[in-house]
């Protein structure tokens, strides 16, 4: 018979920091944002992390982290940098809002803090793009405030360490407040990133390997049996489909693009012209010719663009065209093709980029 999810178990607080810790002494991941034993941990890189890190794999930011603290090695060296230029390094890596407001949070740090980071959690919070994750991780991992933080991983290993049994994303409270009574006073930071690691090699989504895992025997979910089911979630809704076209147009090795309003989805980045999204495909709706920017021989290339966002799937159709107009409706400029690399375009252009012009992949993917 199948484990049920049914008869919540008694729950309360669990001596699980030491075992962690000790696990985590000799386990940690090697991180390129994070500090070895003995090292002092960076606020500034710590942050630069973190906010990367939000709905983004650990795989995917390296690079992005290695190429920001290259070239803009401090706080105040982001503060005094372009915000075009951040979000050309962001671009991506998504959620471009997160670009925007780092660089704001940047030049706040500088010019209201002297370029260092507060220390708690109510002025951390008070800058731009932290909300209470970020905040705790920022105190506790920079600065060794008993903070908790609860990231997915640790919502996963807490779920299961006191076998909670209601849904994500009802459960979250009750996670925080289970999570908070196992953060150590002393070593939070570490403890913060040993949860992070646990969740992230050990107590897997799929399938824990719990007779590896240092708070086994602490754990009701691995006593129970029922692990591998929880944290338990709410059926998802279906995303809904968008349609739009998109126009390629080329002239002699440039192509037109244009910016994005700075407020909304991919506020500020660059884009292939196009129409708007549209979610009226049962009516019908083909956004199509009628979007384009001038009249030219406009063809169709076969297939679609698809991309998903948070909210919704896009697909698109994208036509090719030539000018030889200086200019077109609509604001833009010309940009080289050997320029593309380094534009602040969103993962959804460059894939229209690349069905525009298949044979130029390496032109488009991001340095
Ligand atoms: S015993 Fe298993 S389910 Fe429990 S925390 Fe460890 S890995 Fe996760």
């Amino acid at each position: 018979m199948g484990k049920s999810l049914e008869n919540p178990p008694e729950t309360g607080s669990k001596p699980a920091a030491a075992p962690l810790l000790a696990w985590y002494d000799r386990h940690a991941r090697v991180l390129p944002w994070r500090a070895r034993k003995g090292e002092w941990s960076d606020p500034y890189a710590v942050w630069l992390s973190e906010i990367m890190l939000q709905q983004t794999t650990v795989a995917t930011v390296g690079p992005y982290f290695m190429r920001f603290l290259a070239r803009w090695p401090n706080v105040a060296a982001l503060a005094a940098a372009p915000v075009e230029e951040v979000m050309k390094e962001w671009a991506g890596l998504g959620y471009y809002s997160r670009a925007r407001n780092l660089h704001a949070c940047a030049r706040a740090v500088a010019a209201e803090h002297g370029g260092k980071f507060p220390e708690n959690l109510e002025d951390l919070s008070k800058l731009p793009g932290i909300g209470p994750y970020t905040a705790a991780a920022i105190a506790a991992i920079a600065f060794g405030k008993p903070a908790t933080v609860v990231d997915g991983n640790v919502e996963r290993v807490v779920a299961r360490l006191f076998a909670l049994r209601d849904p994500l994303p009802q459960v979250k409270p009750e996670i925080r407040e289970k999570a908070a009574t196992l953060t150590p006073l002393k070593r939070a930071g570490d403890f913060a990133q040993a949860m992070m690691d646990l969740g992230a090699t050990i107590c897997t989504p799929k399938s824990p390997a719990c007779n590896r895992c240092p708070i086994e025997a602490l754990c009701d979910a691995k006593a129970e049996g029922i692990a591998a089911l929880l944290p338990a979630r709410a059926p998802k809704k279906e995303r809904p489909v968008r349609r739009g076209a998109c126009f390629w147009l080329m002239k002699g090795d440039h192509v037109w693009l244009r910016r994005r309003p700075e407020v909304g989805l991919l506020g500020g980045m660059m884009e292939v012209p196009g129409s708007p999204w549209d979610s009226r495909e049962a009516e019908g709706a083909k956004p199509g010719l009628d979007h384009a920017p001038l009249d030219a021989g406009w063809k169709r290339v076969p297939g679609k663009v698809e991309h998903t966002f948070t909210h919704f799937h896009l697909m698109l159709d994208v036509y090719t065209a030539t000018t030889r107009k200086k200019s077109v409706p609509g604001g833009g400029e010309w940009v080289p093709l050997d320029r593309l690399a380094g534009e602040a375009l969103p993962t959804v252009m460059r894939k229209v980029a690349a069905h525009a012009m298949p044979d130029a992949g390496p032109l488009f993917a991001k340095r």
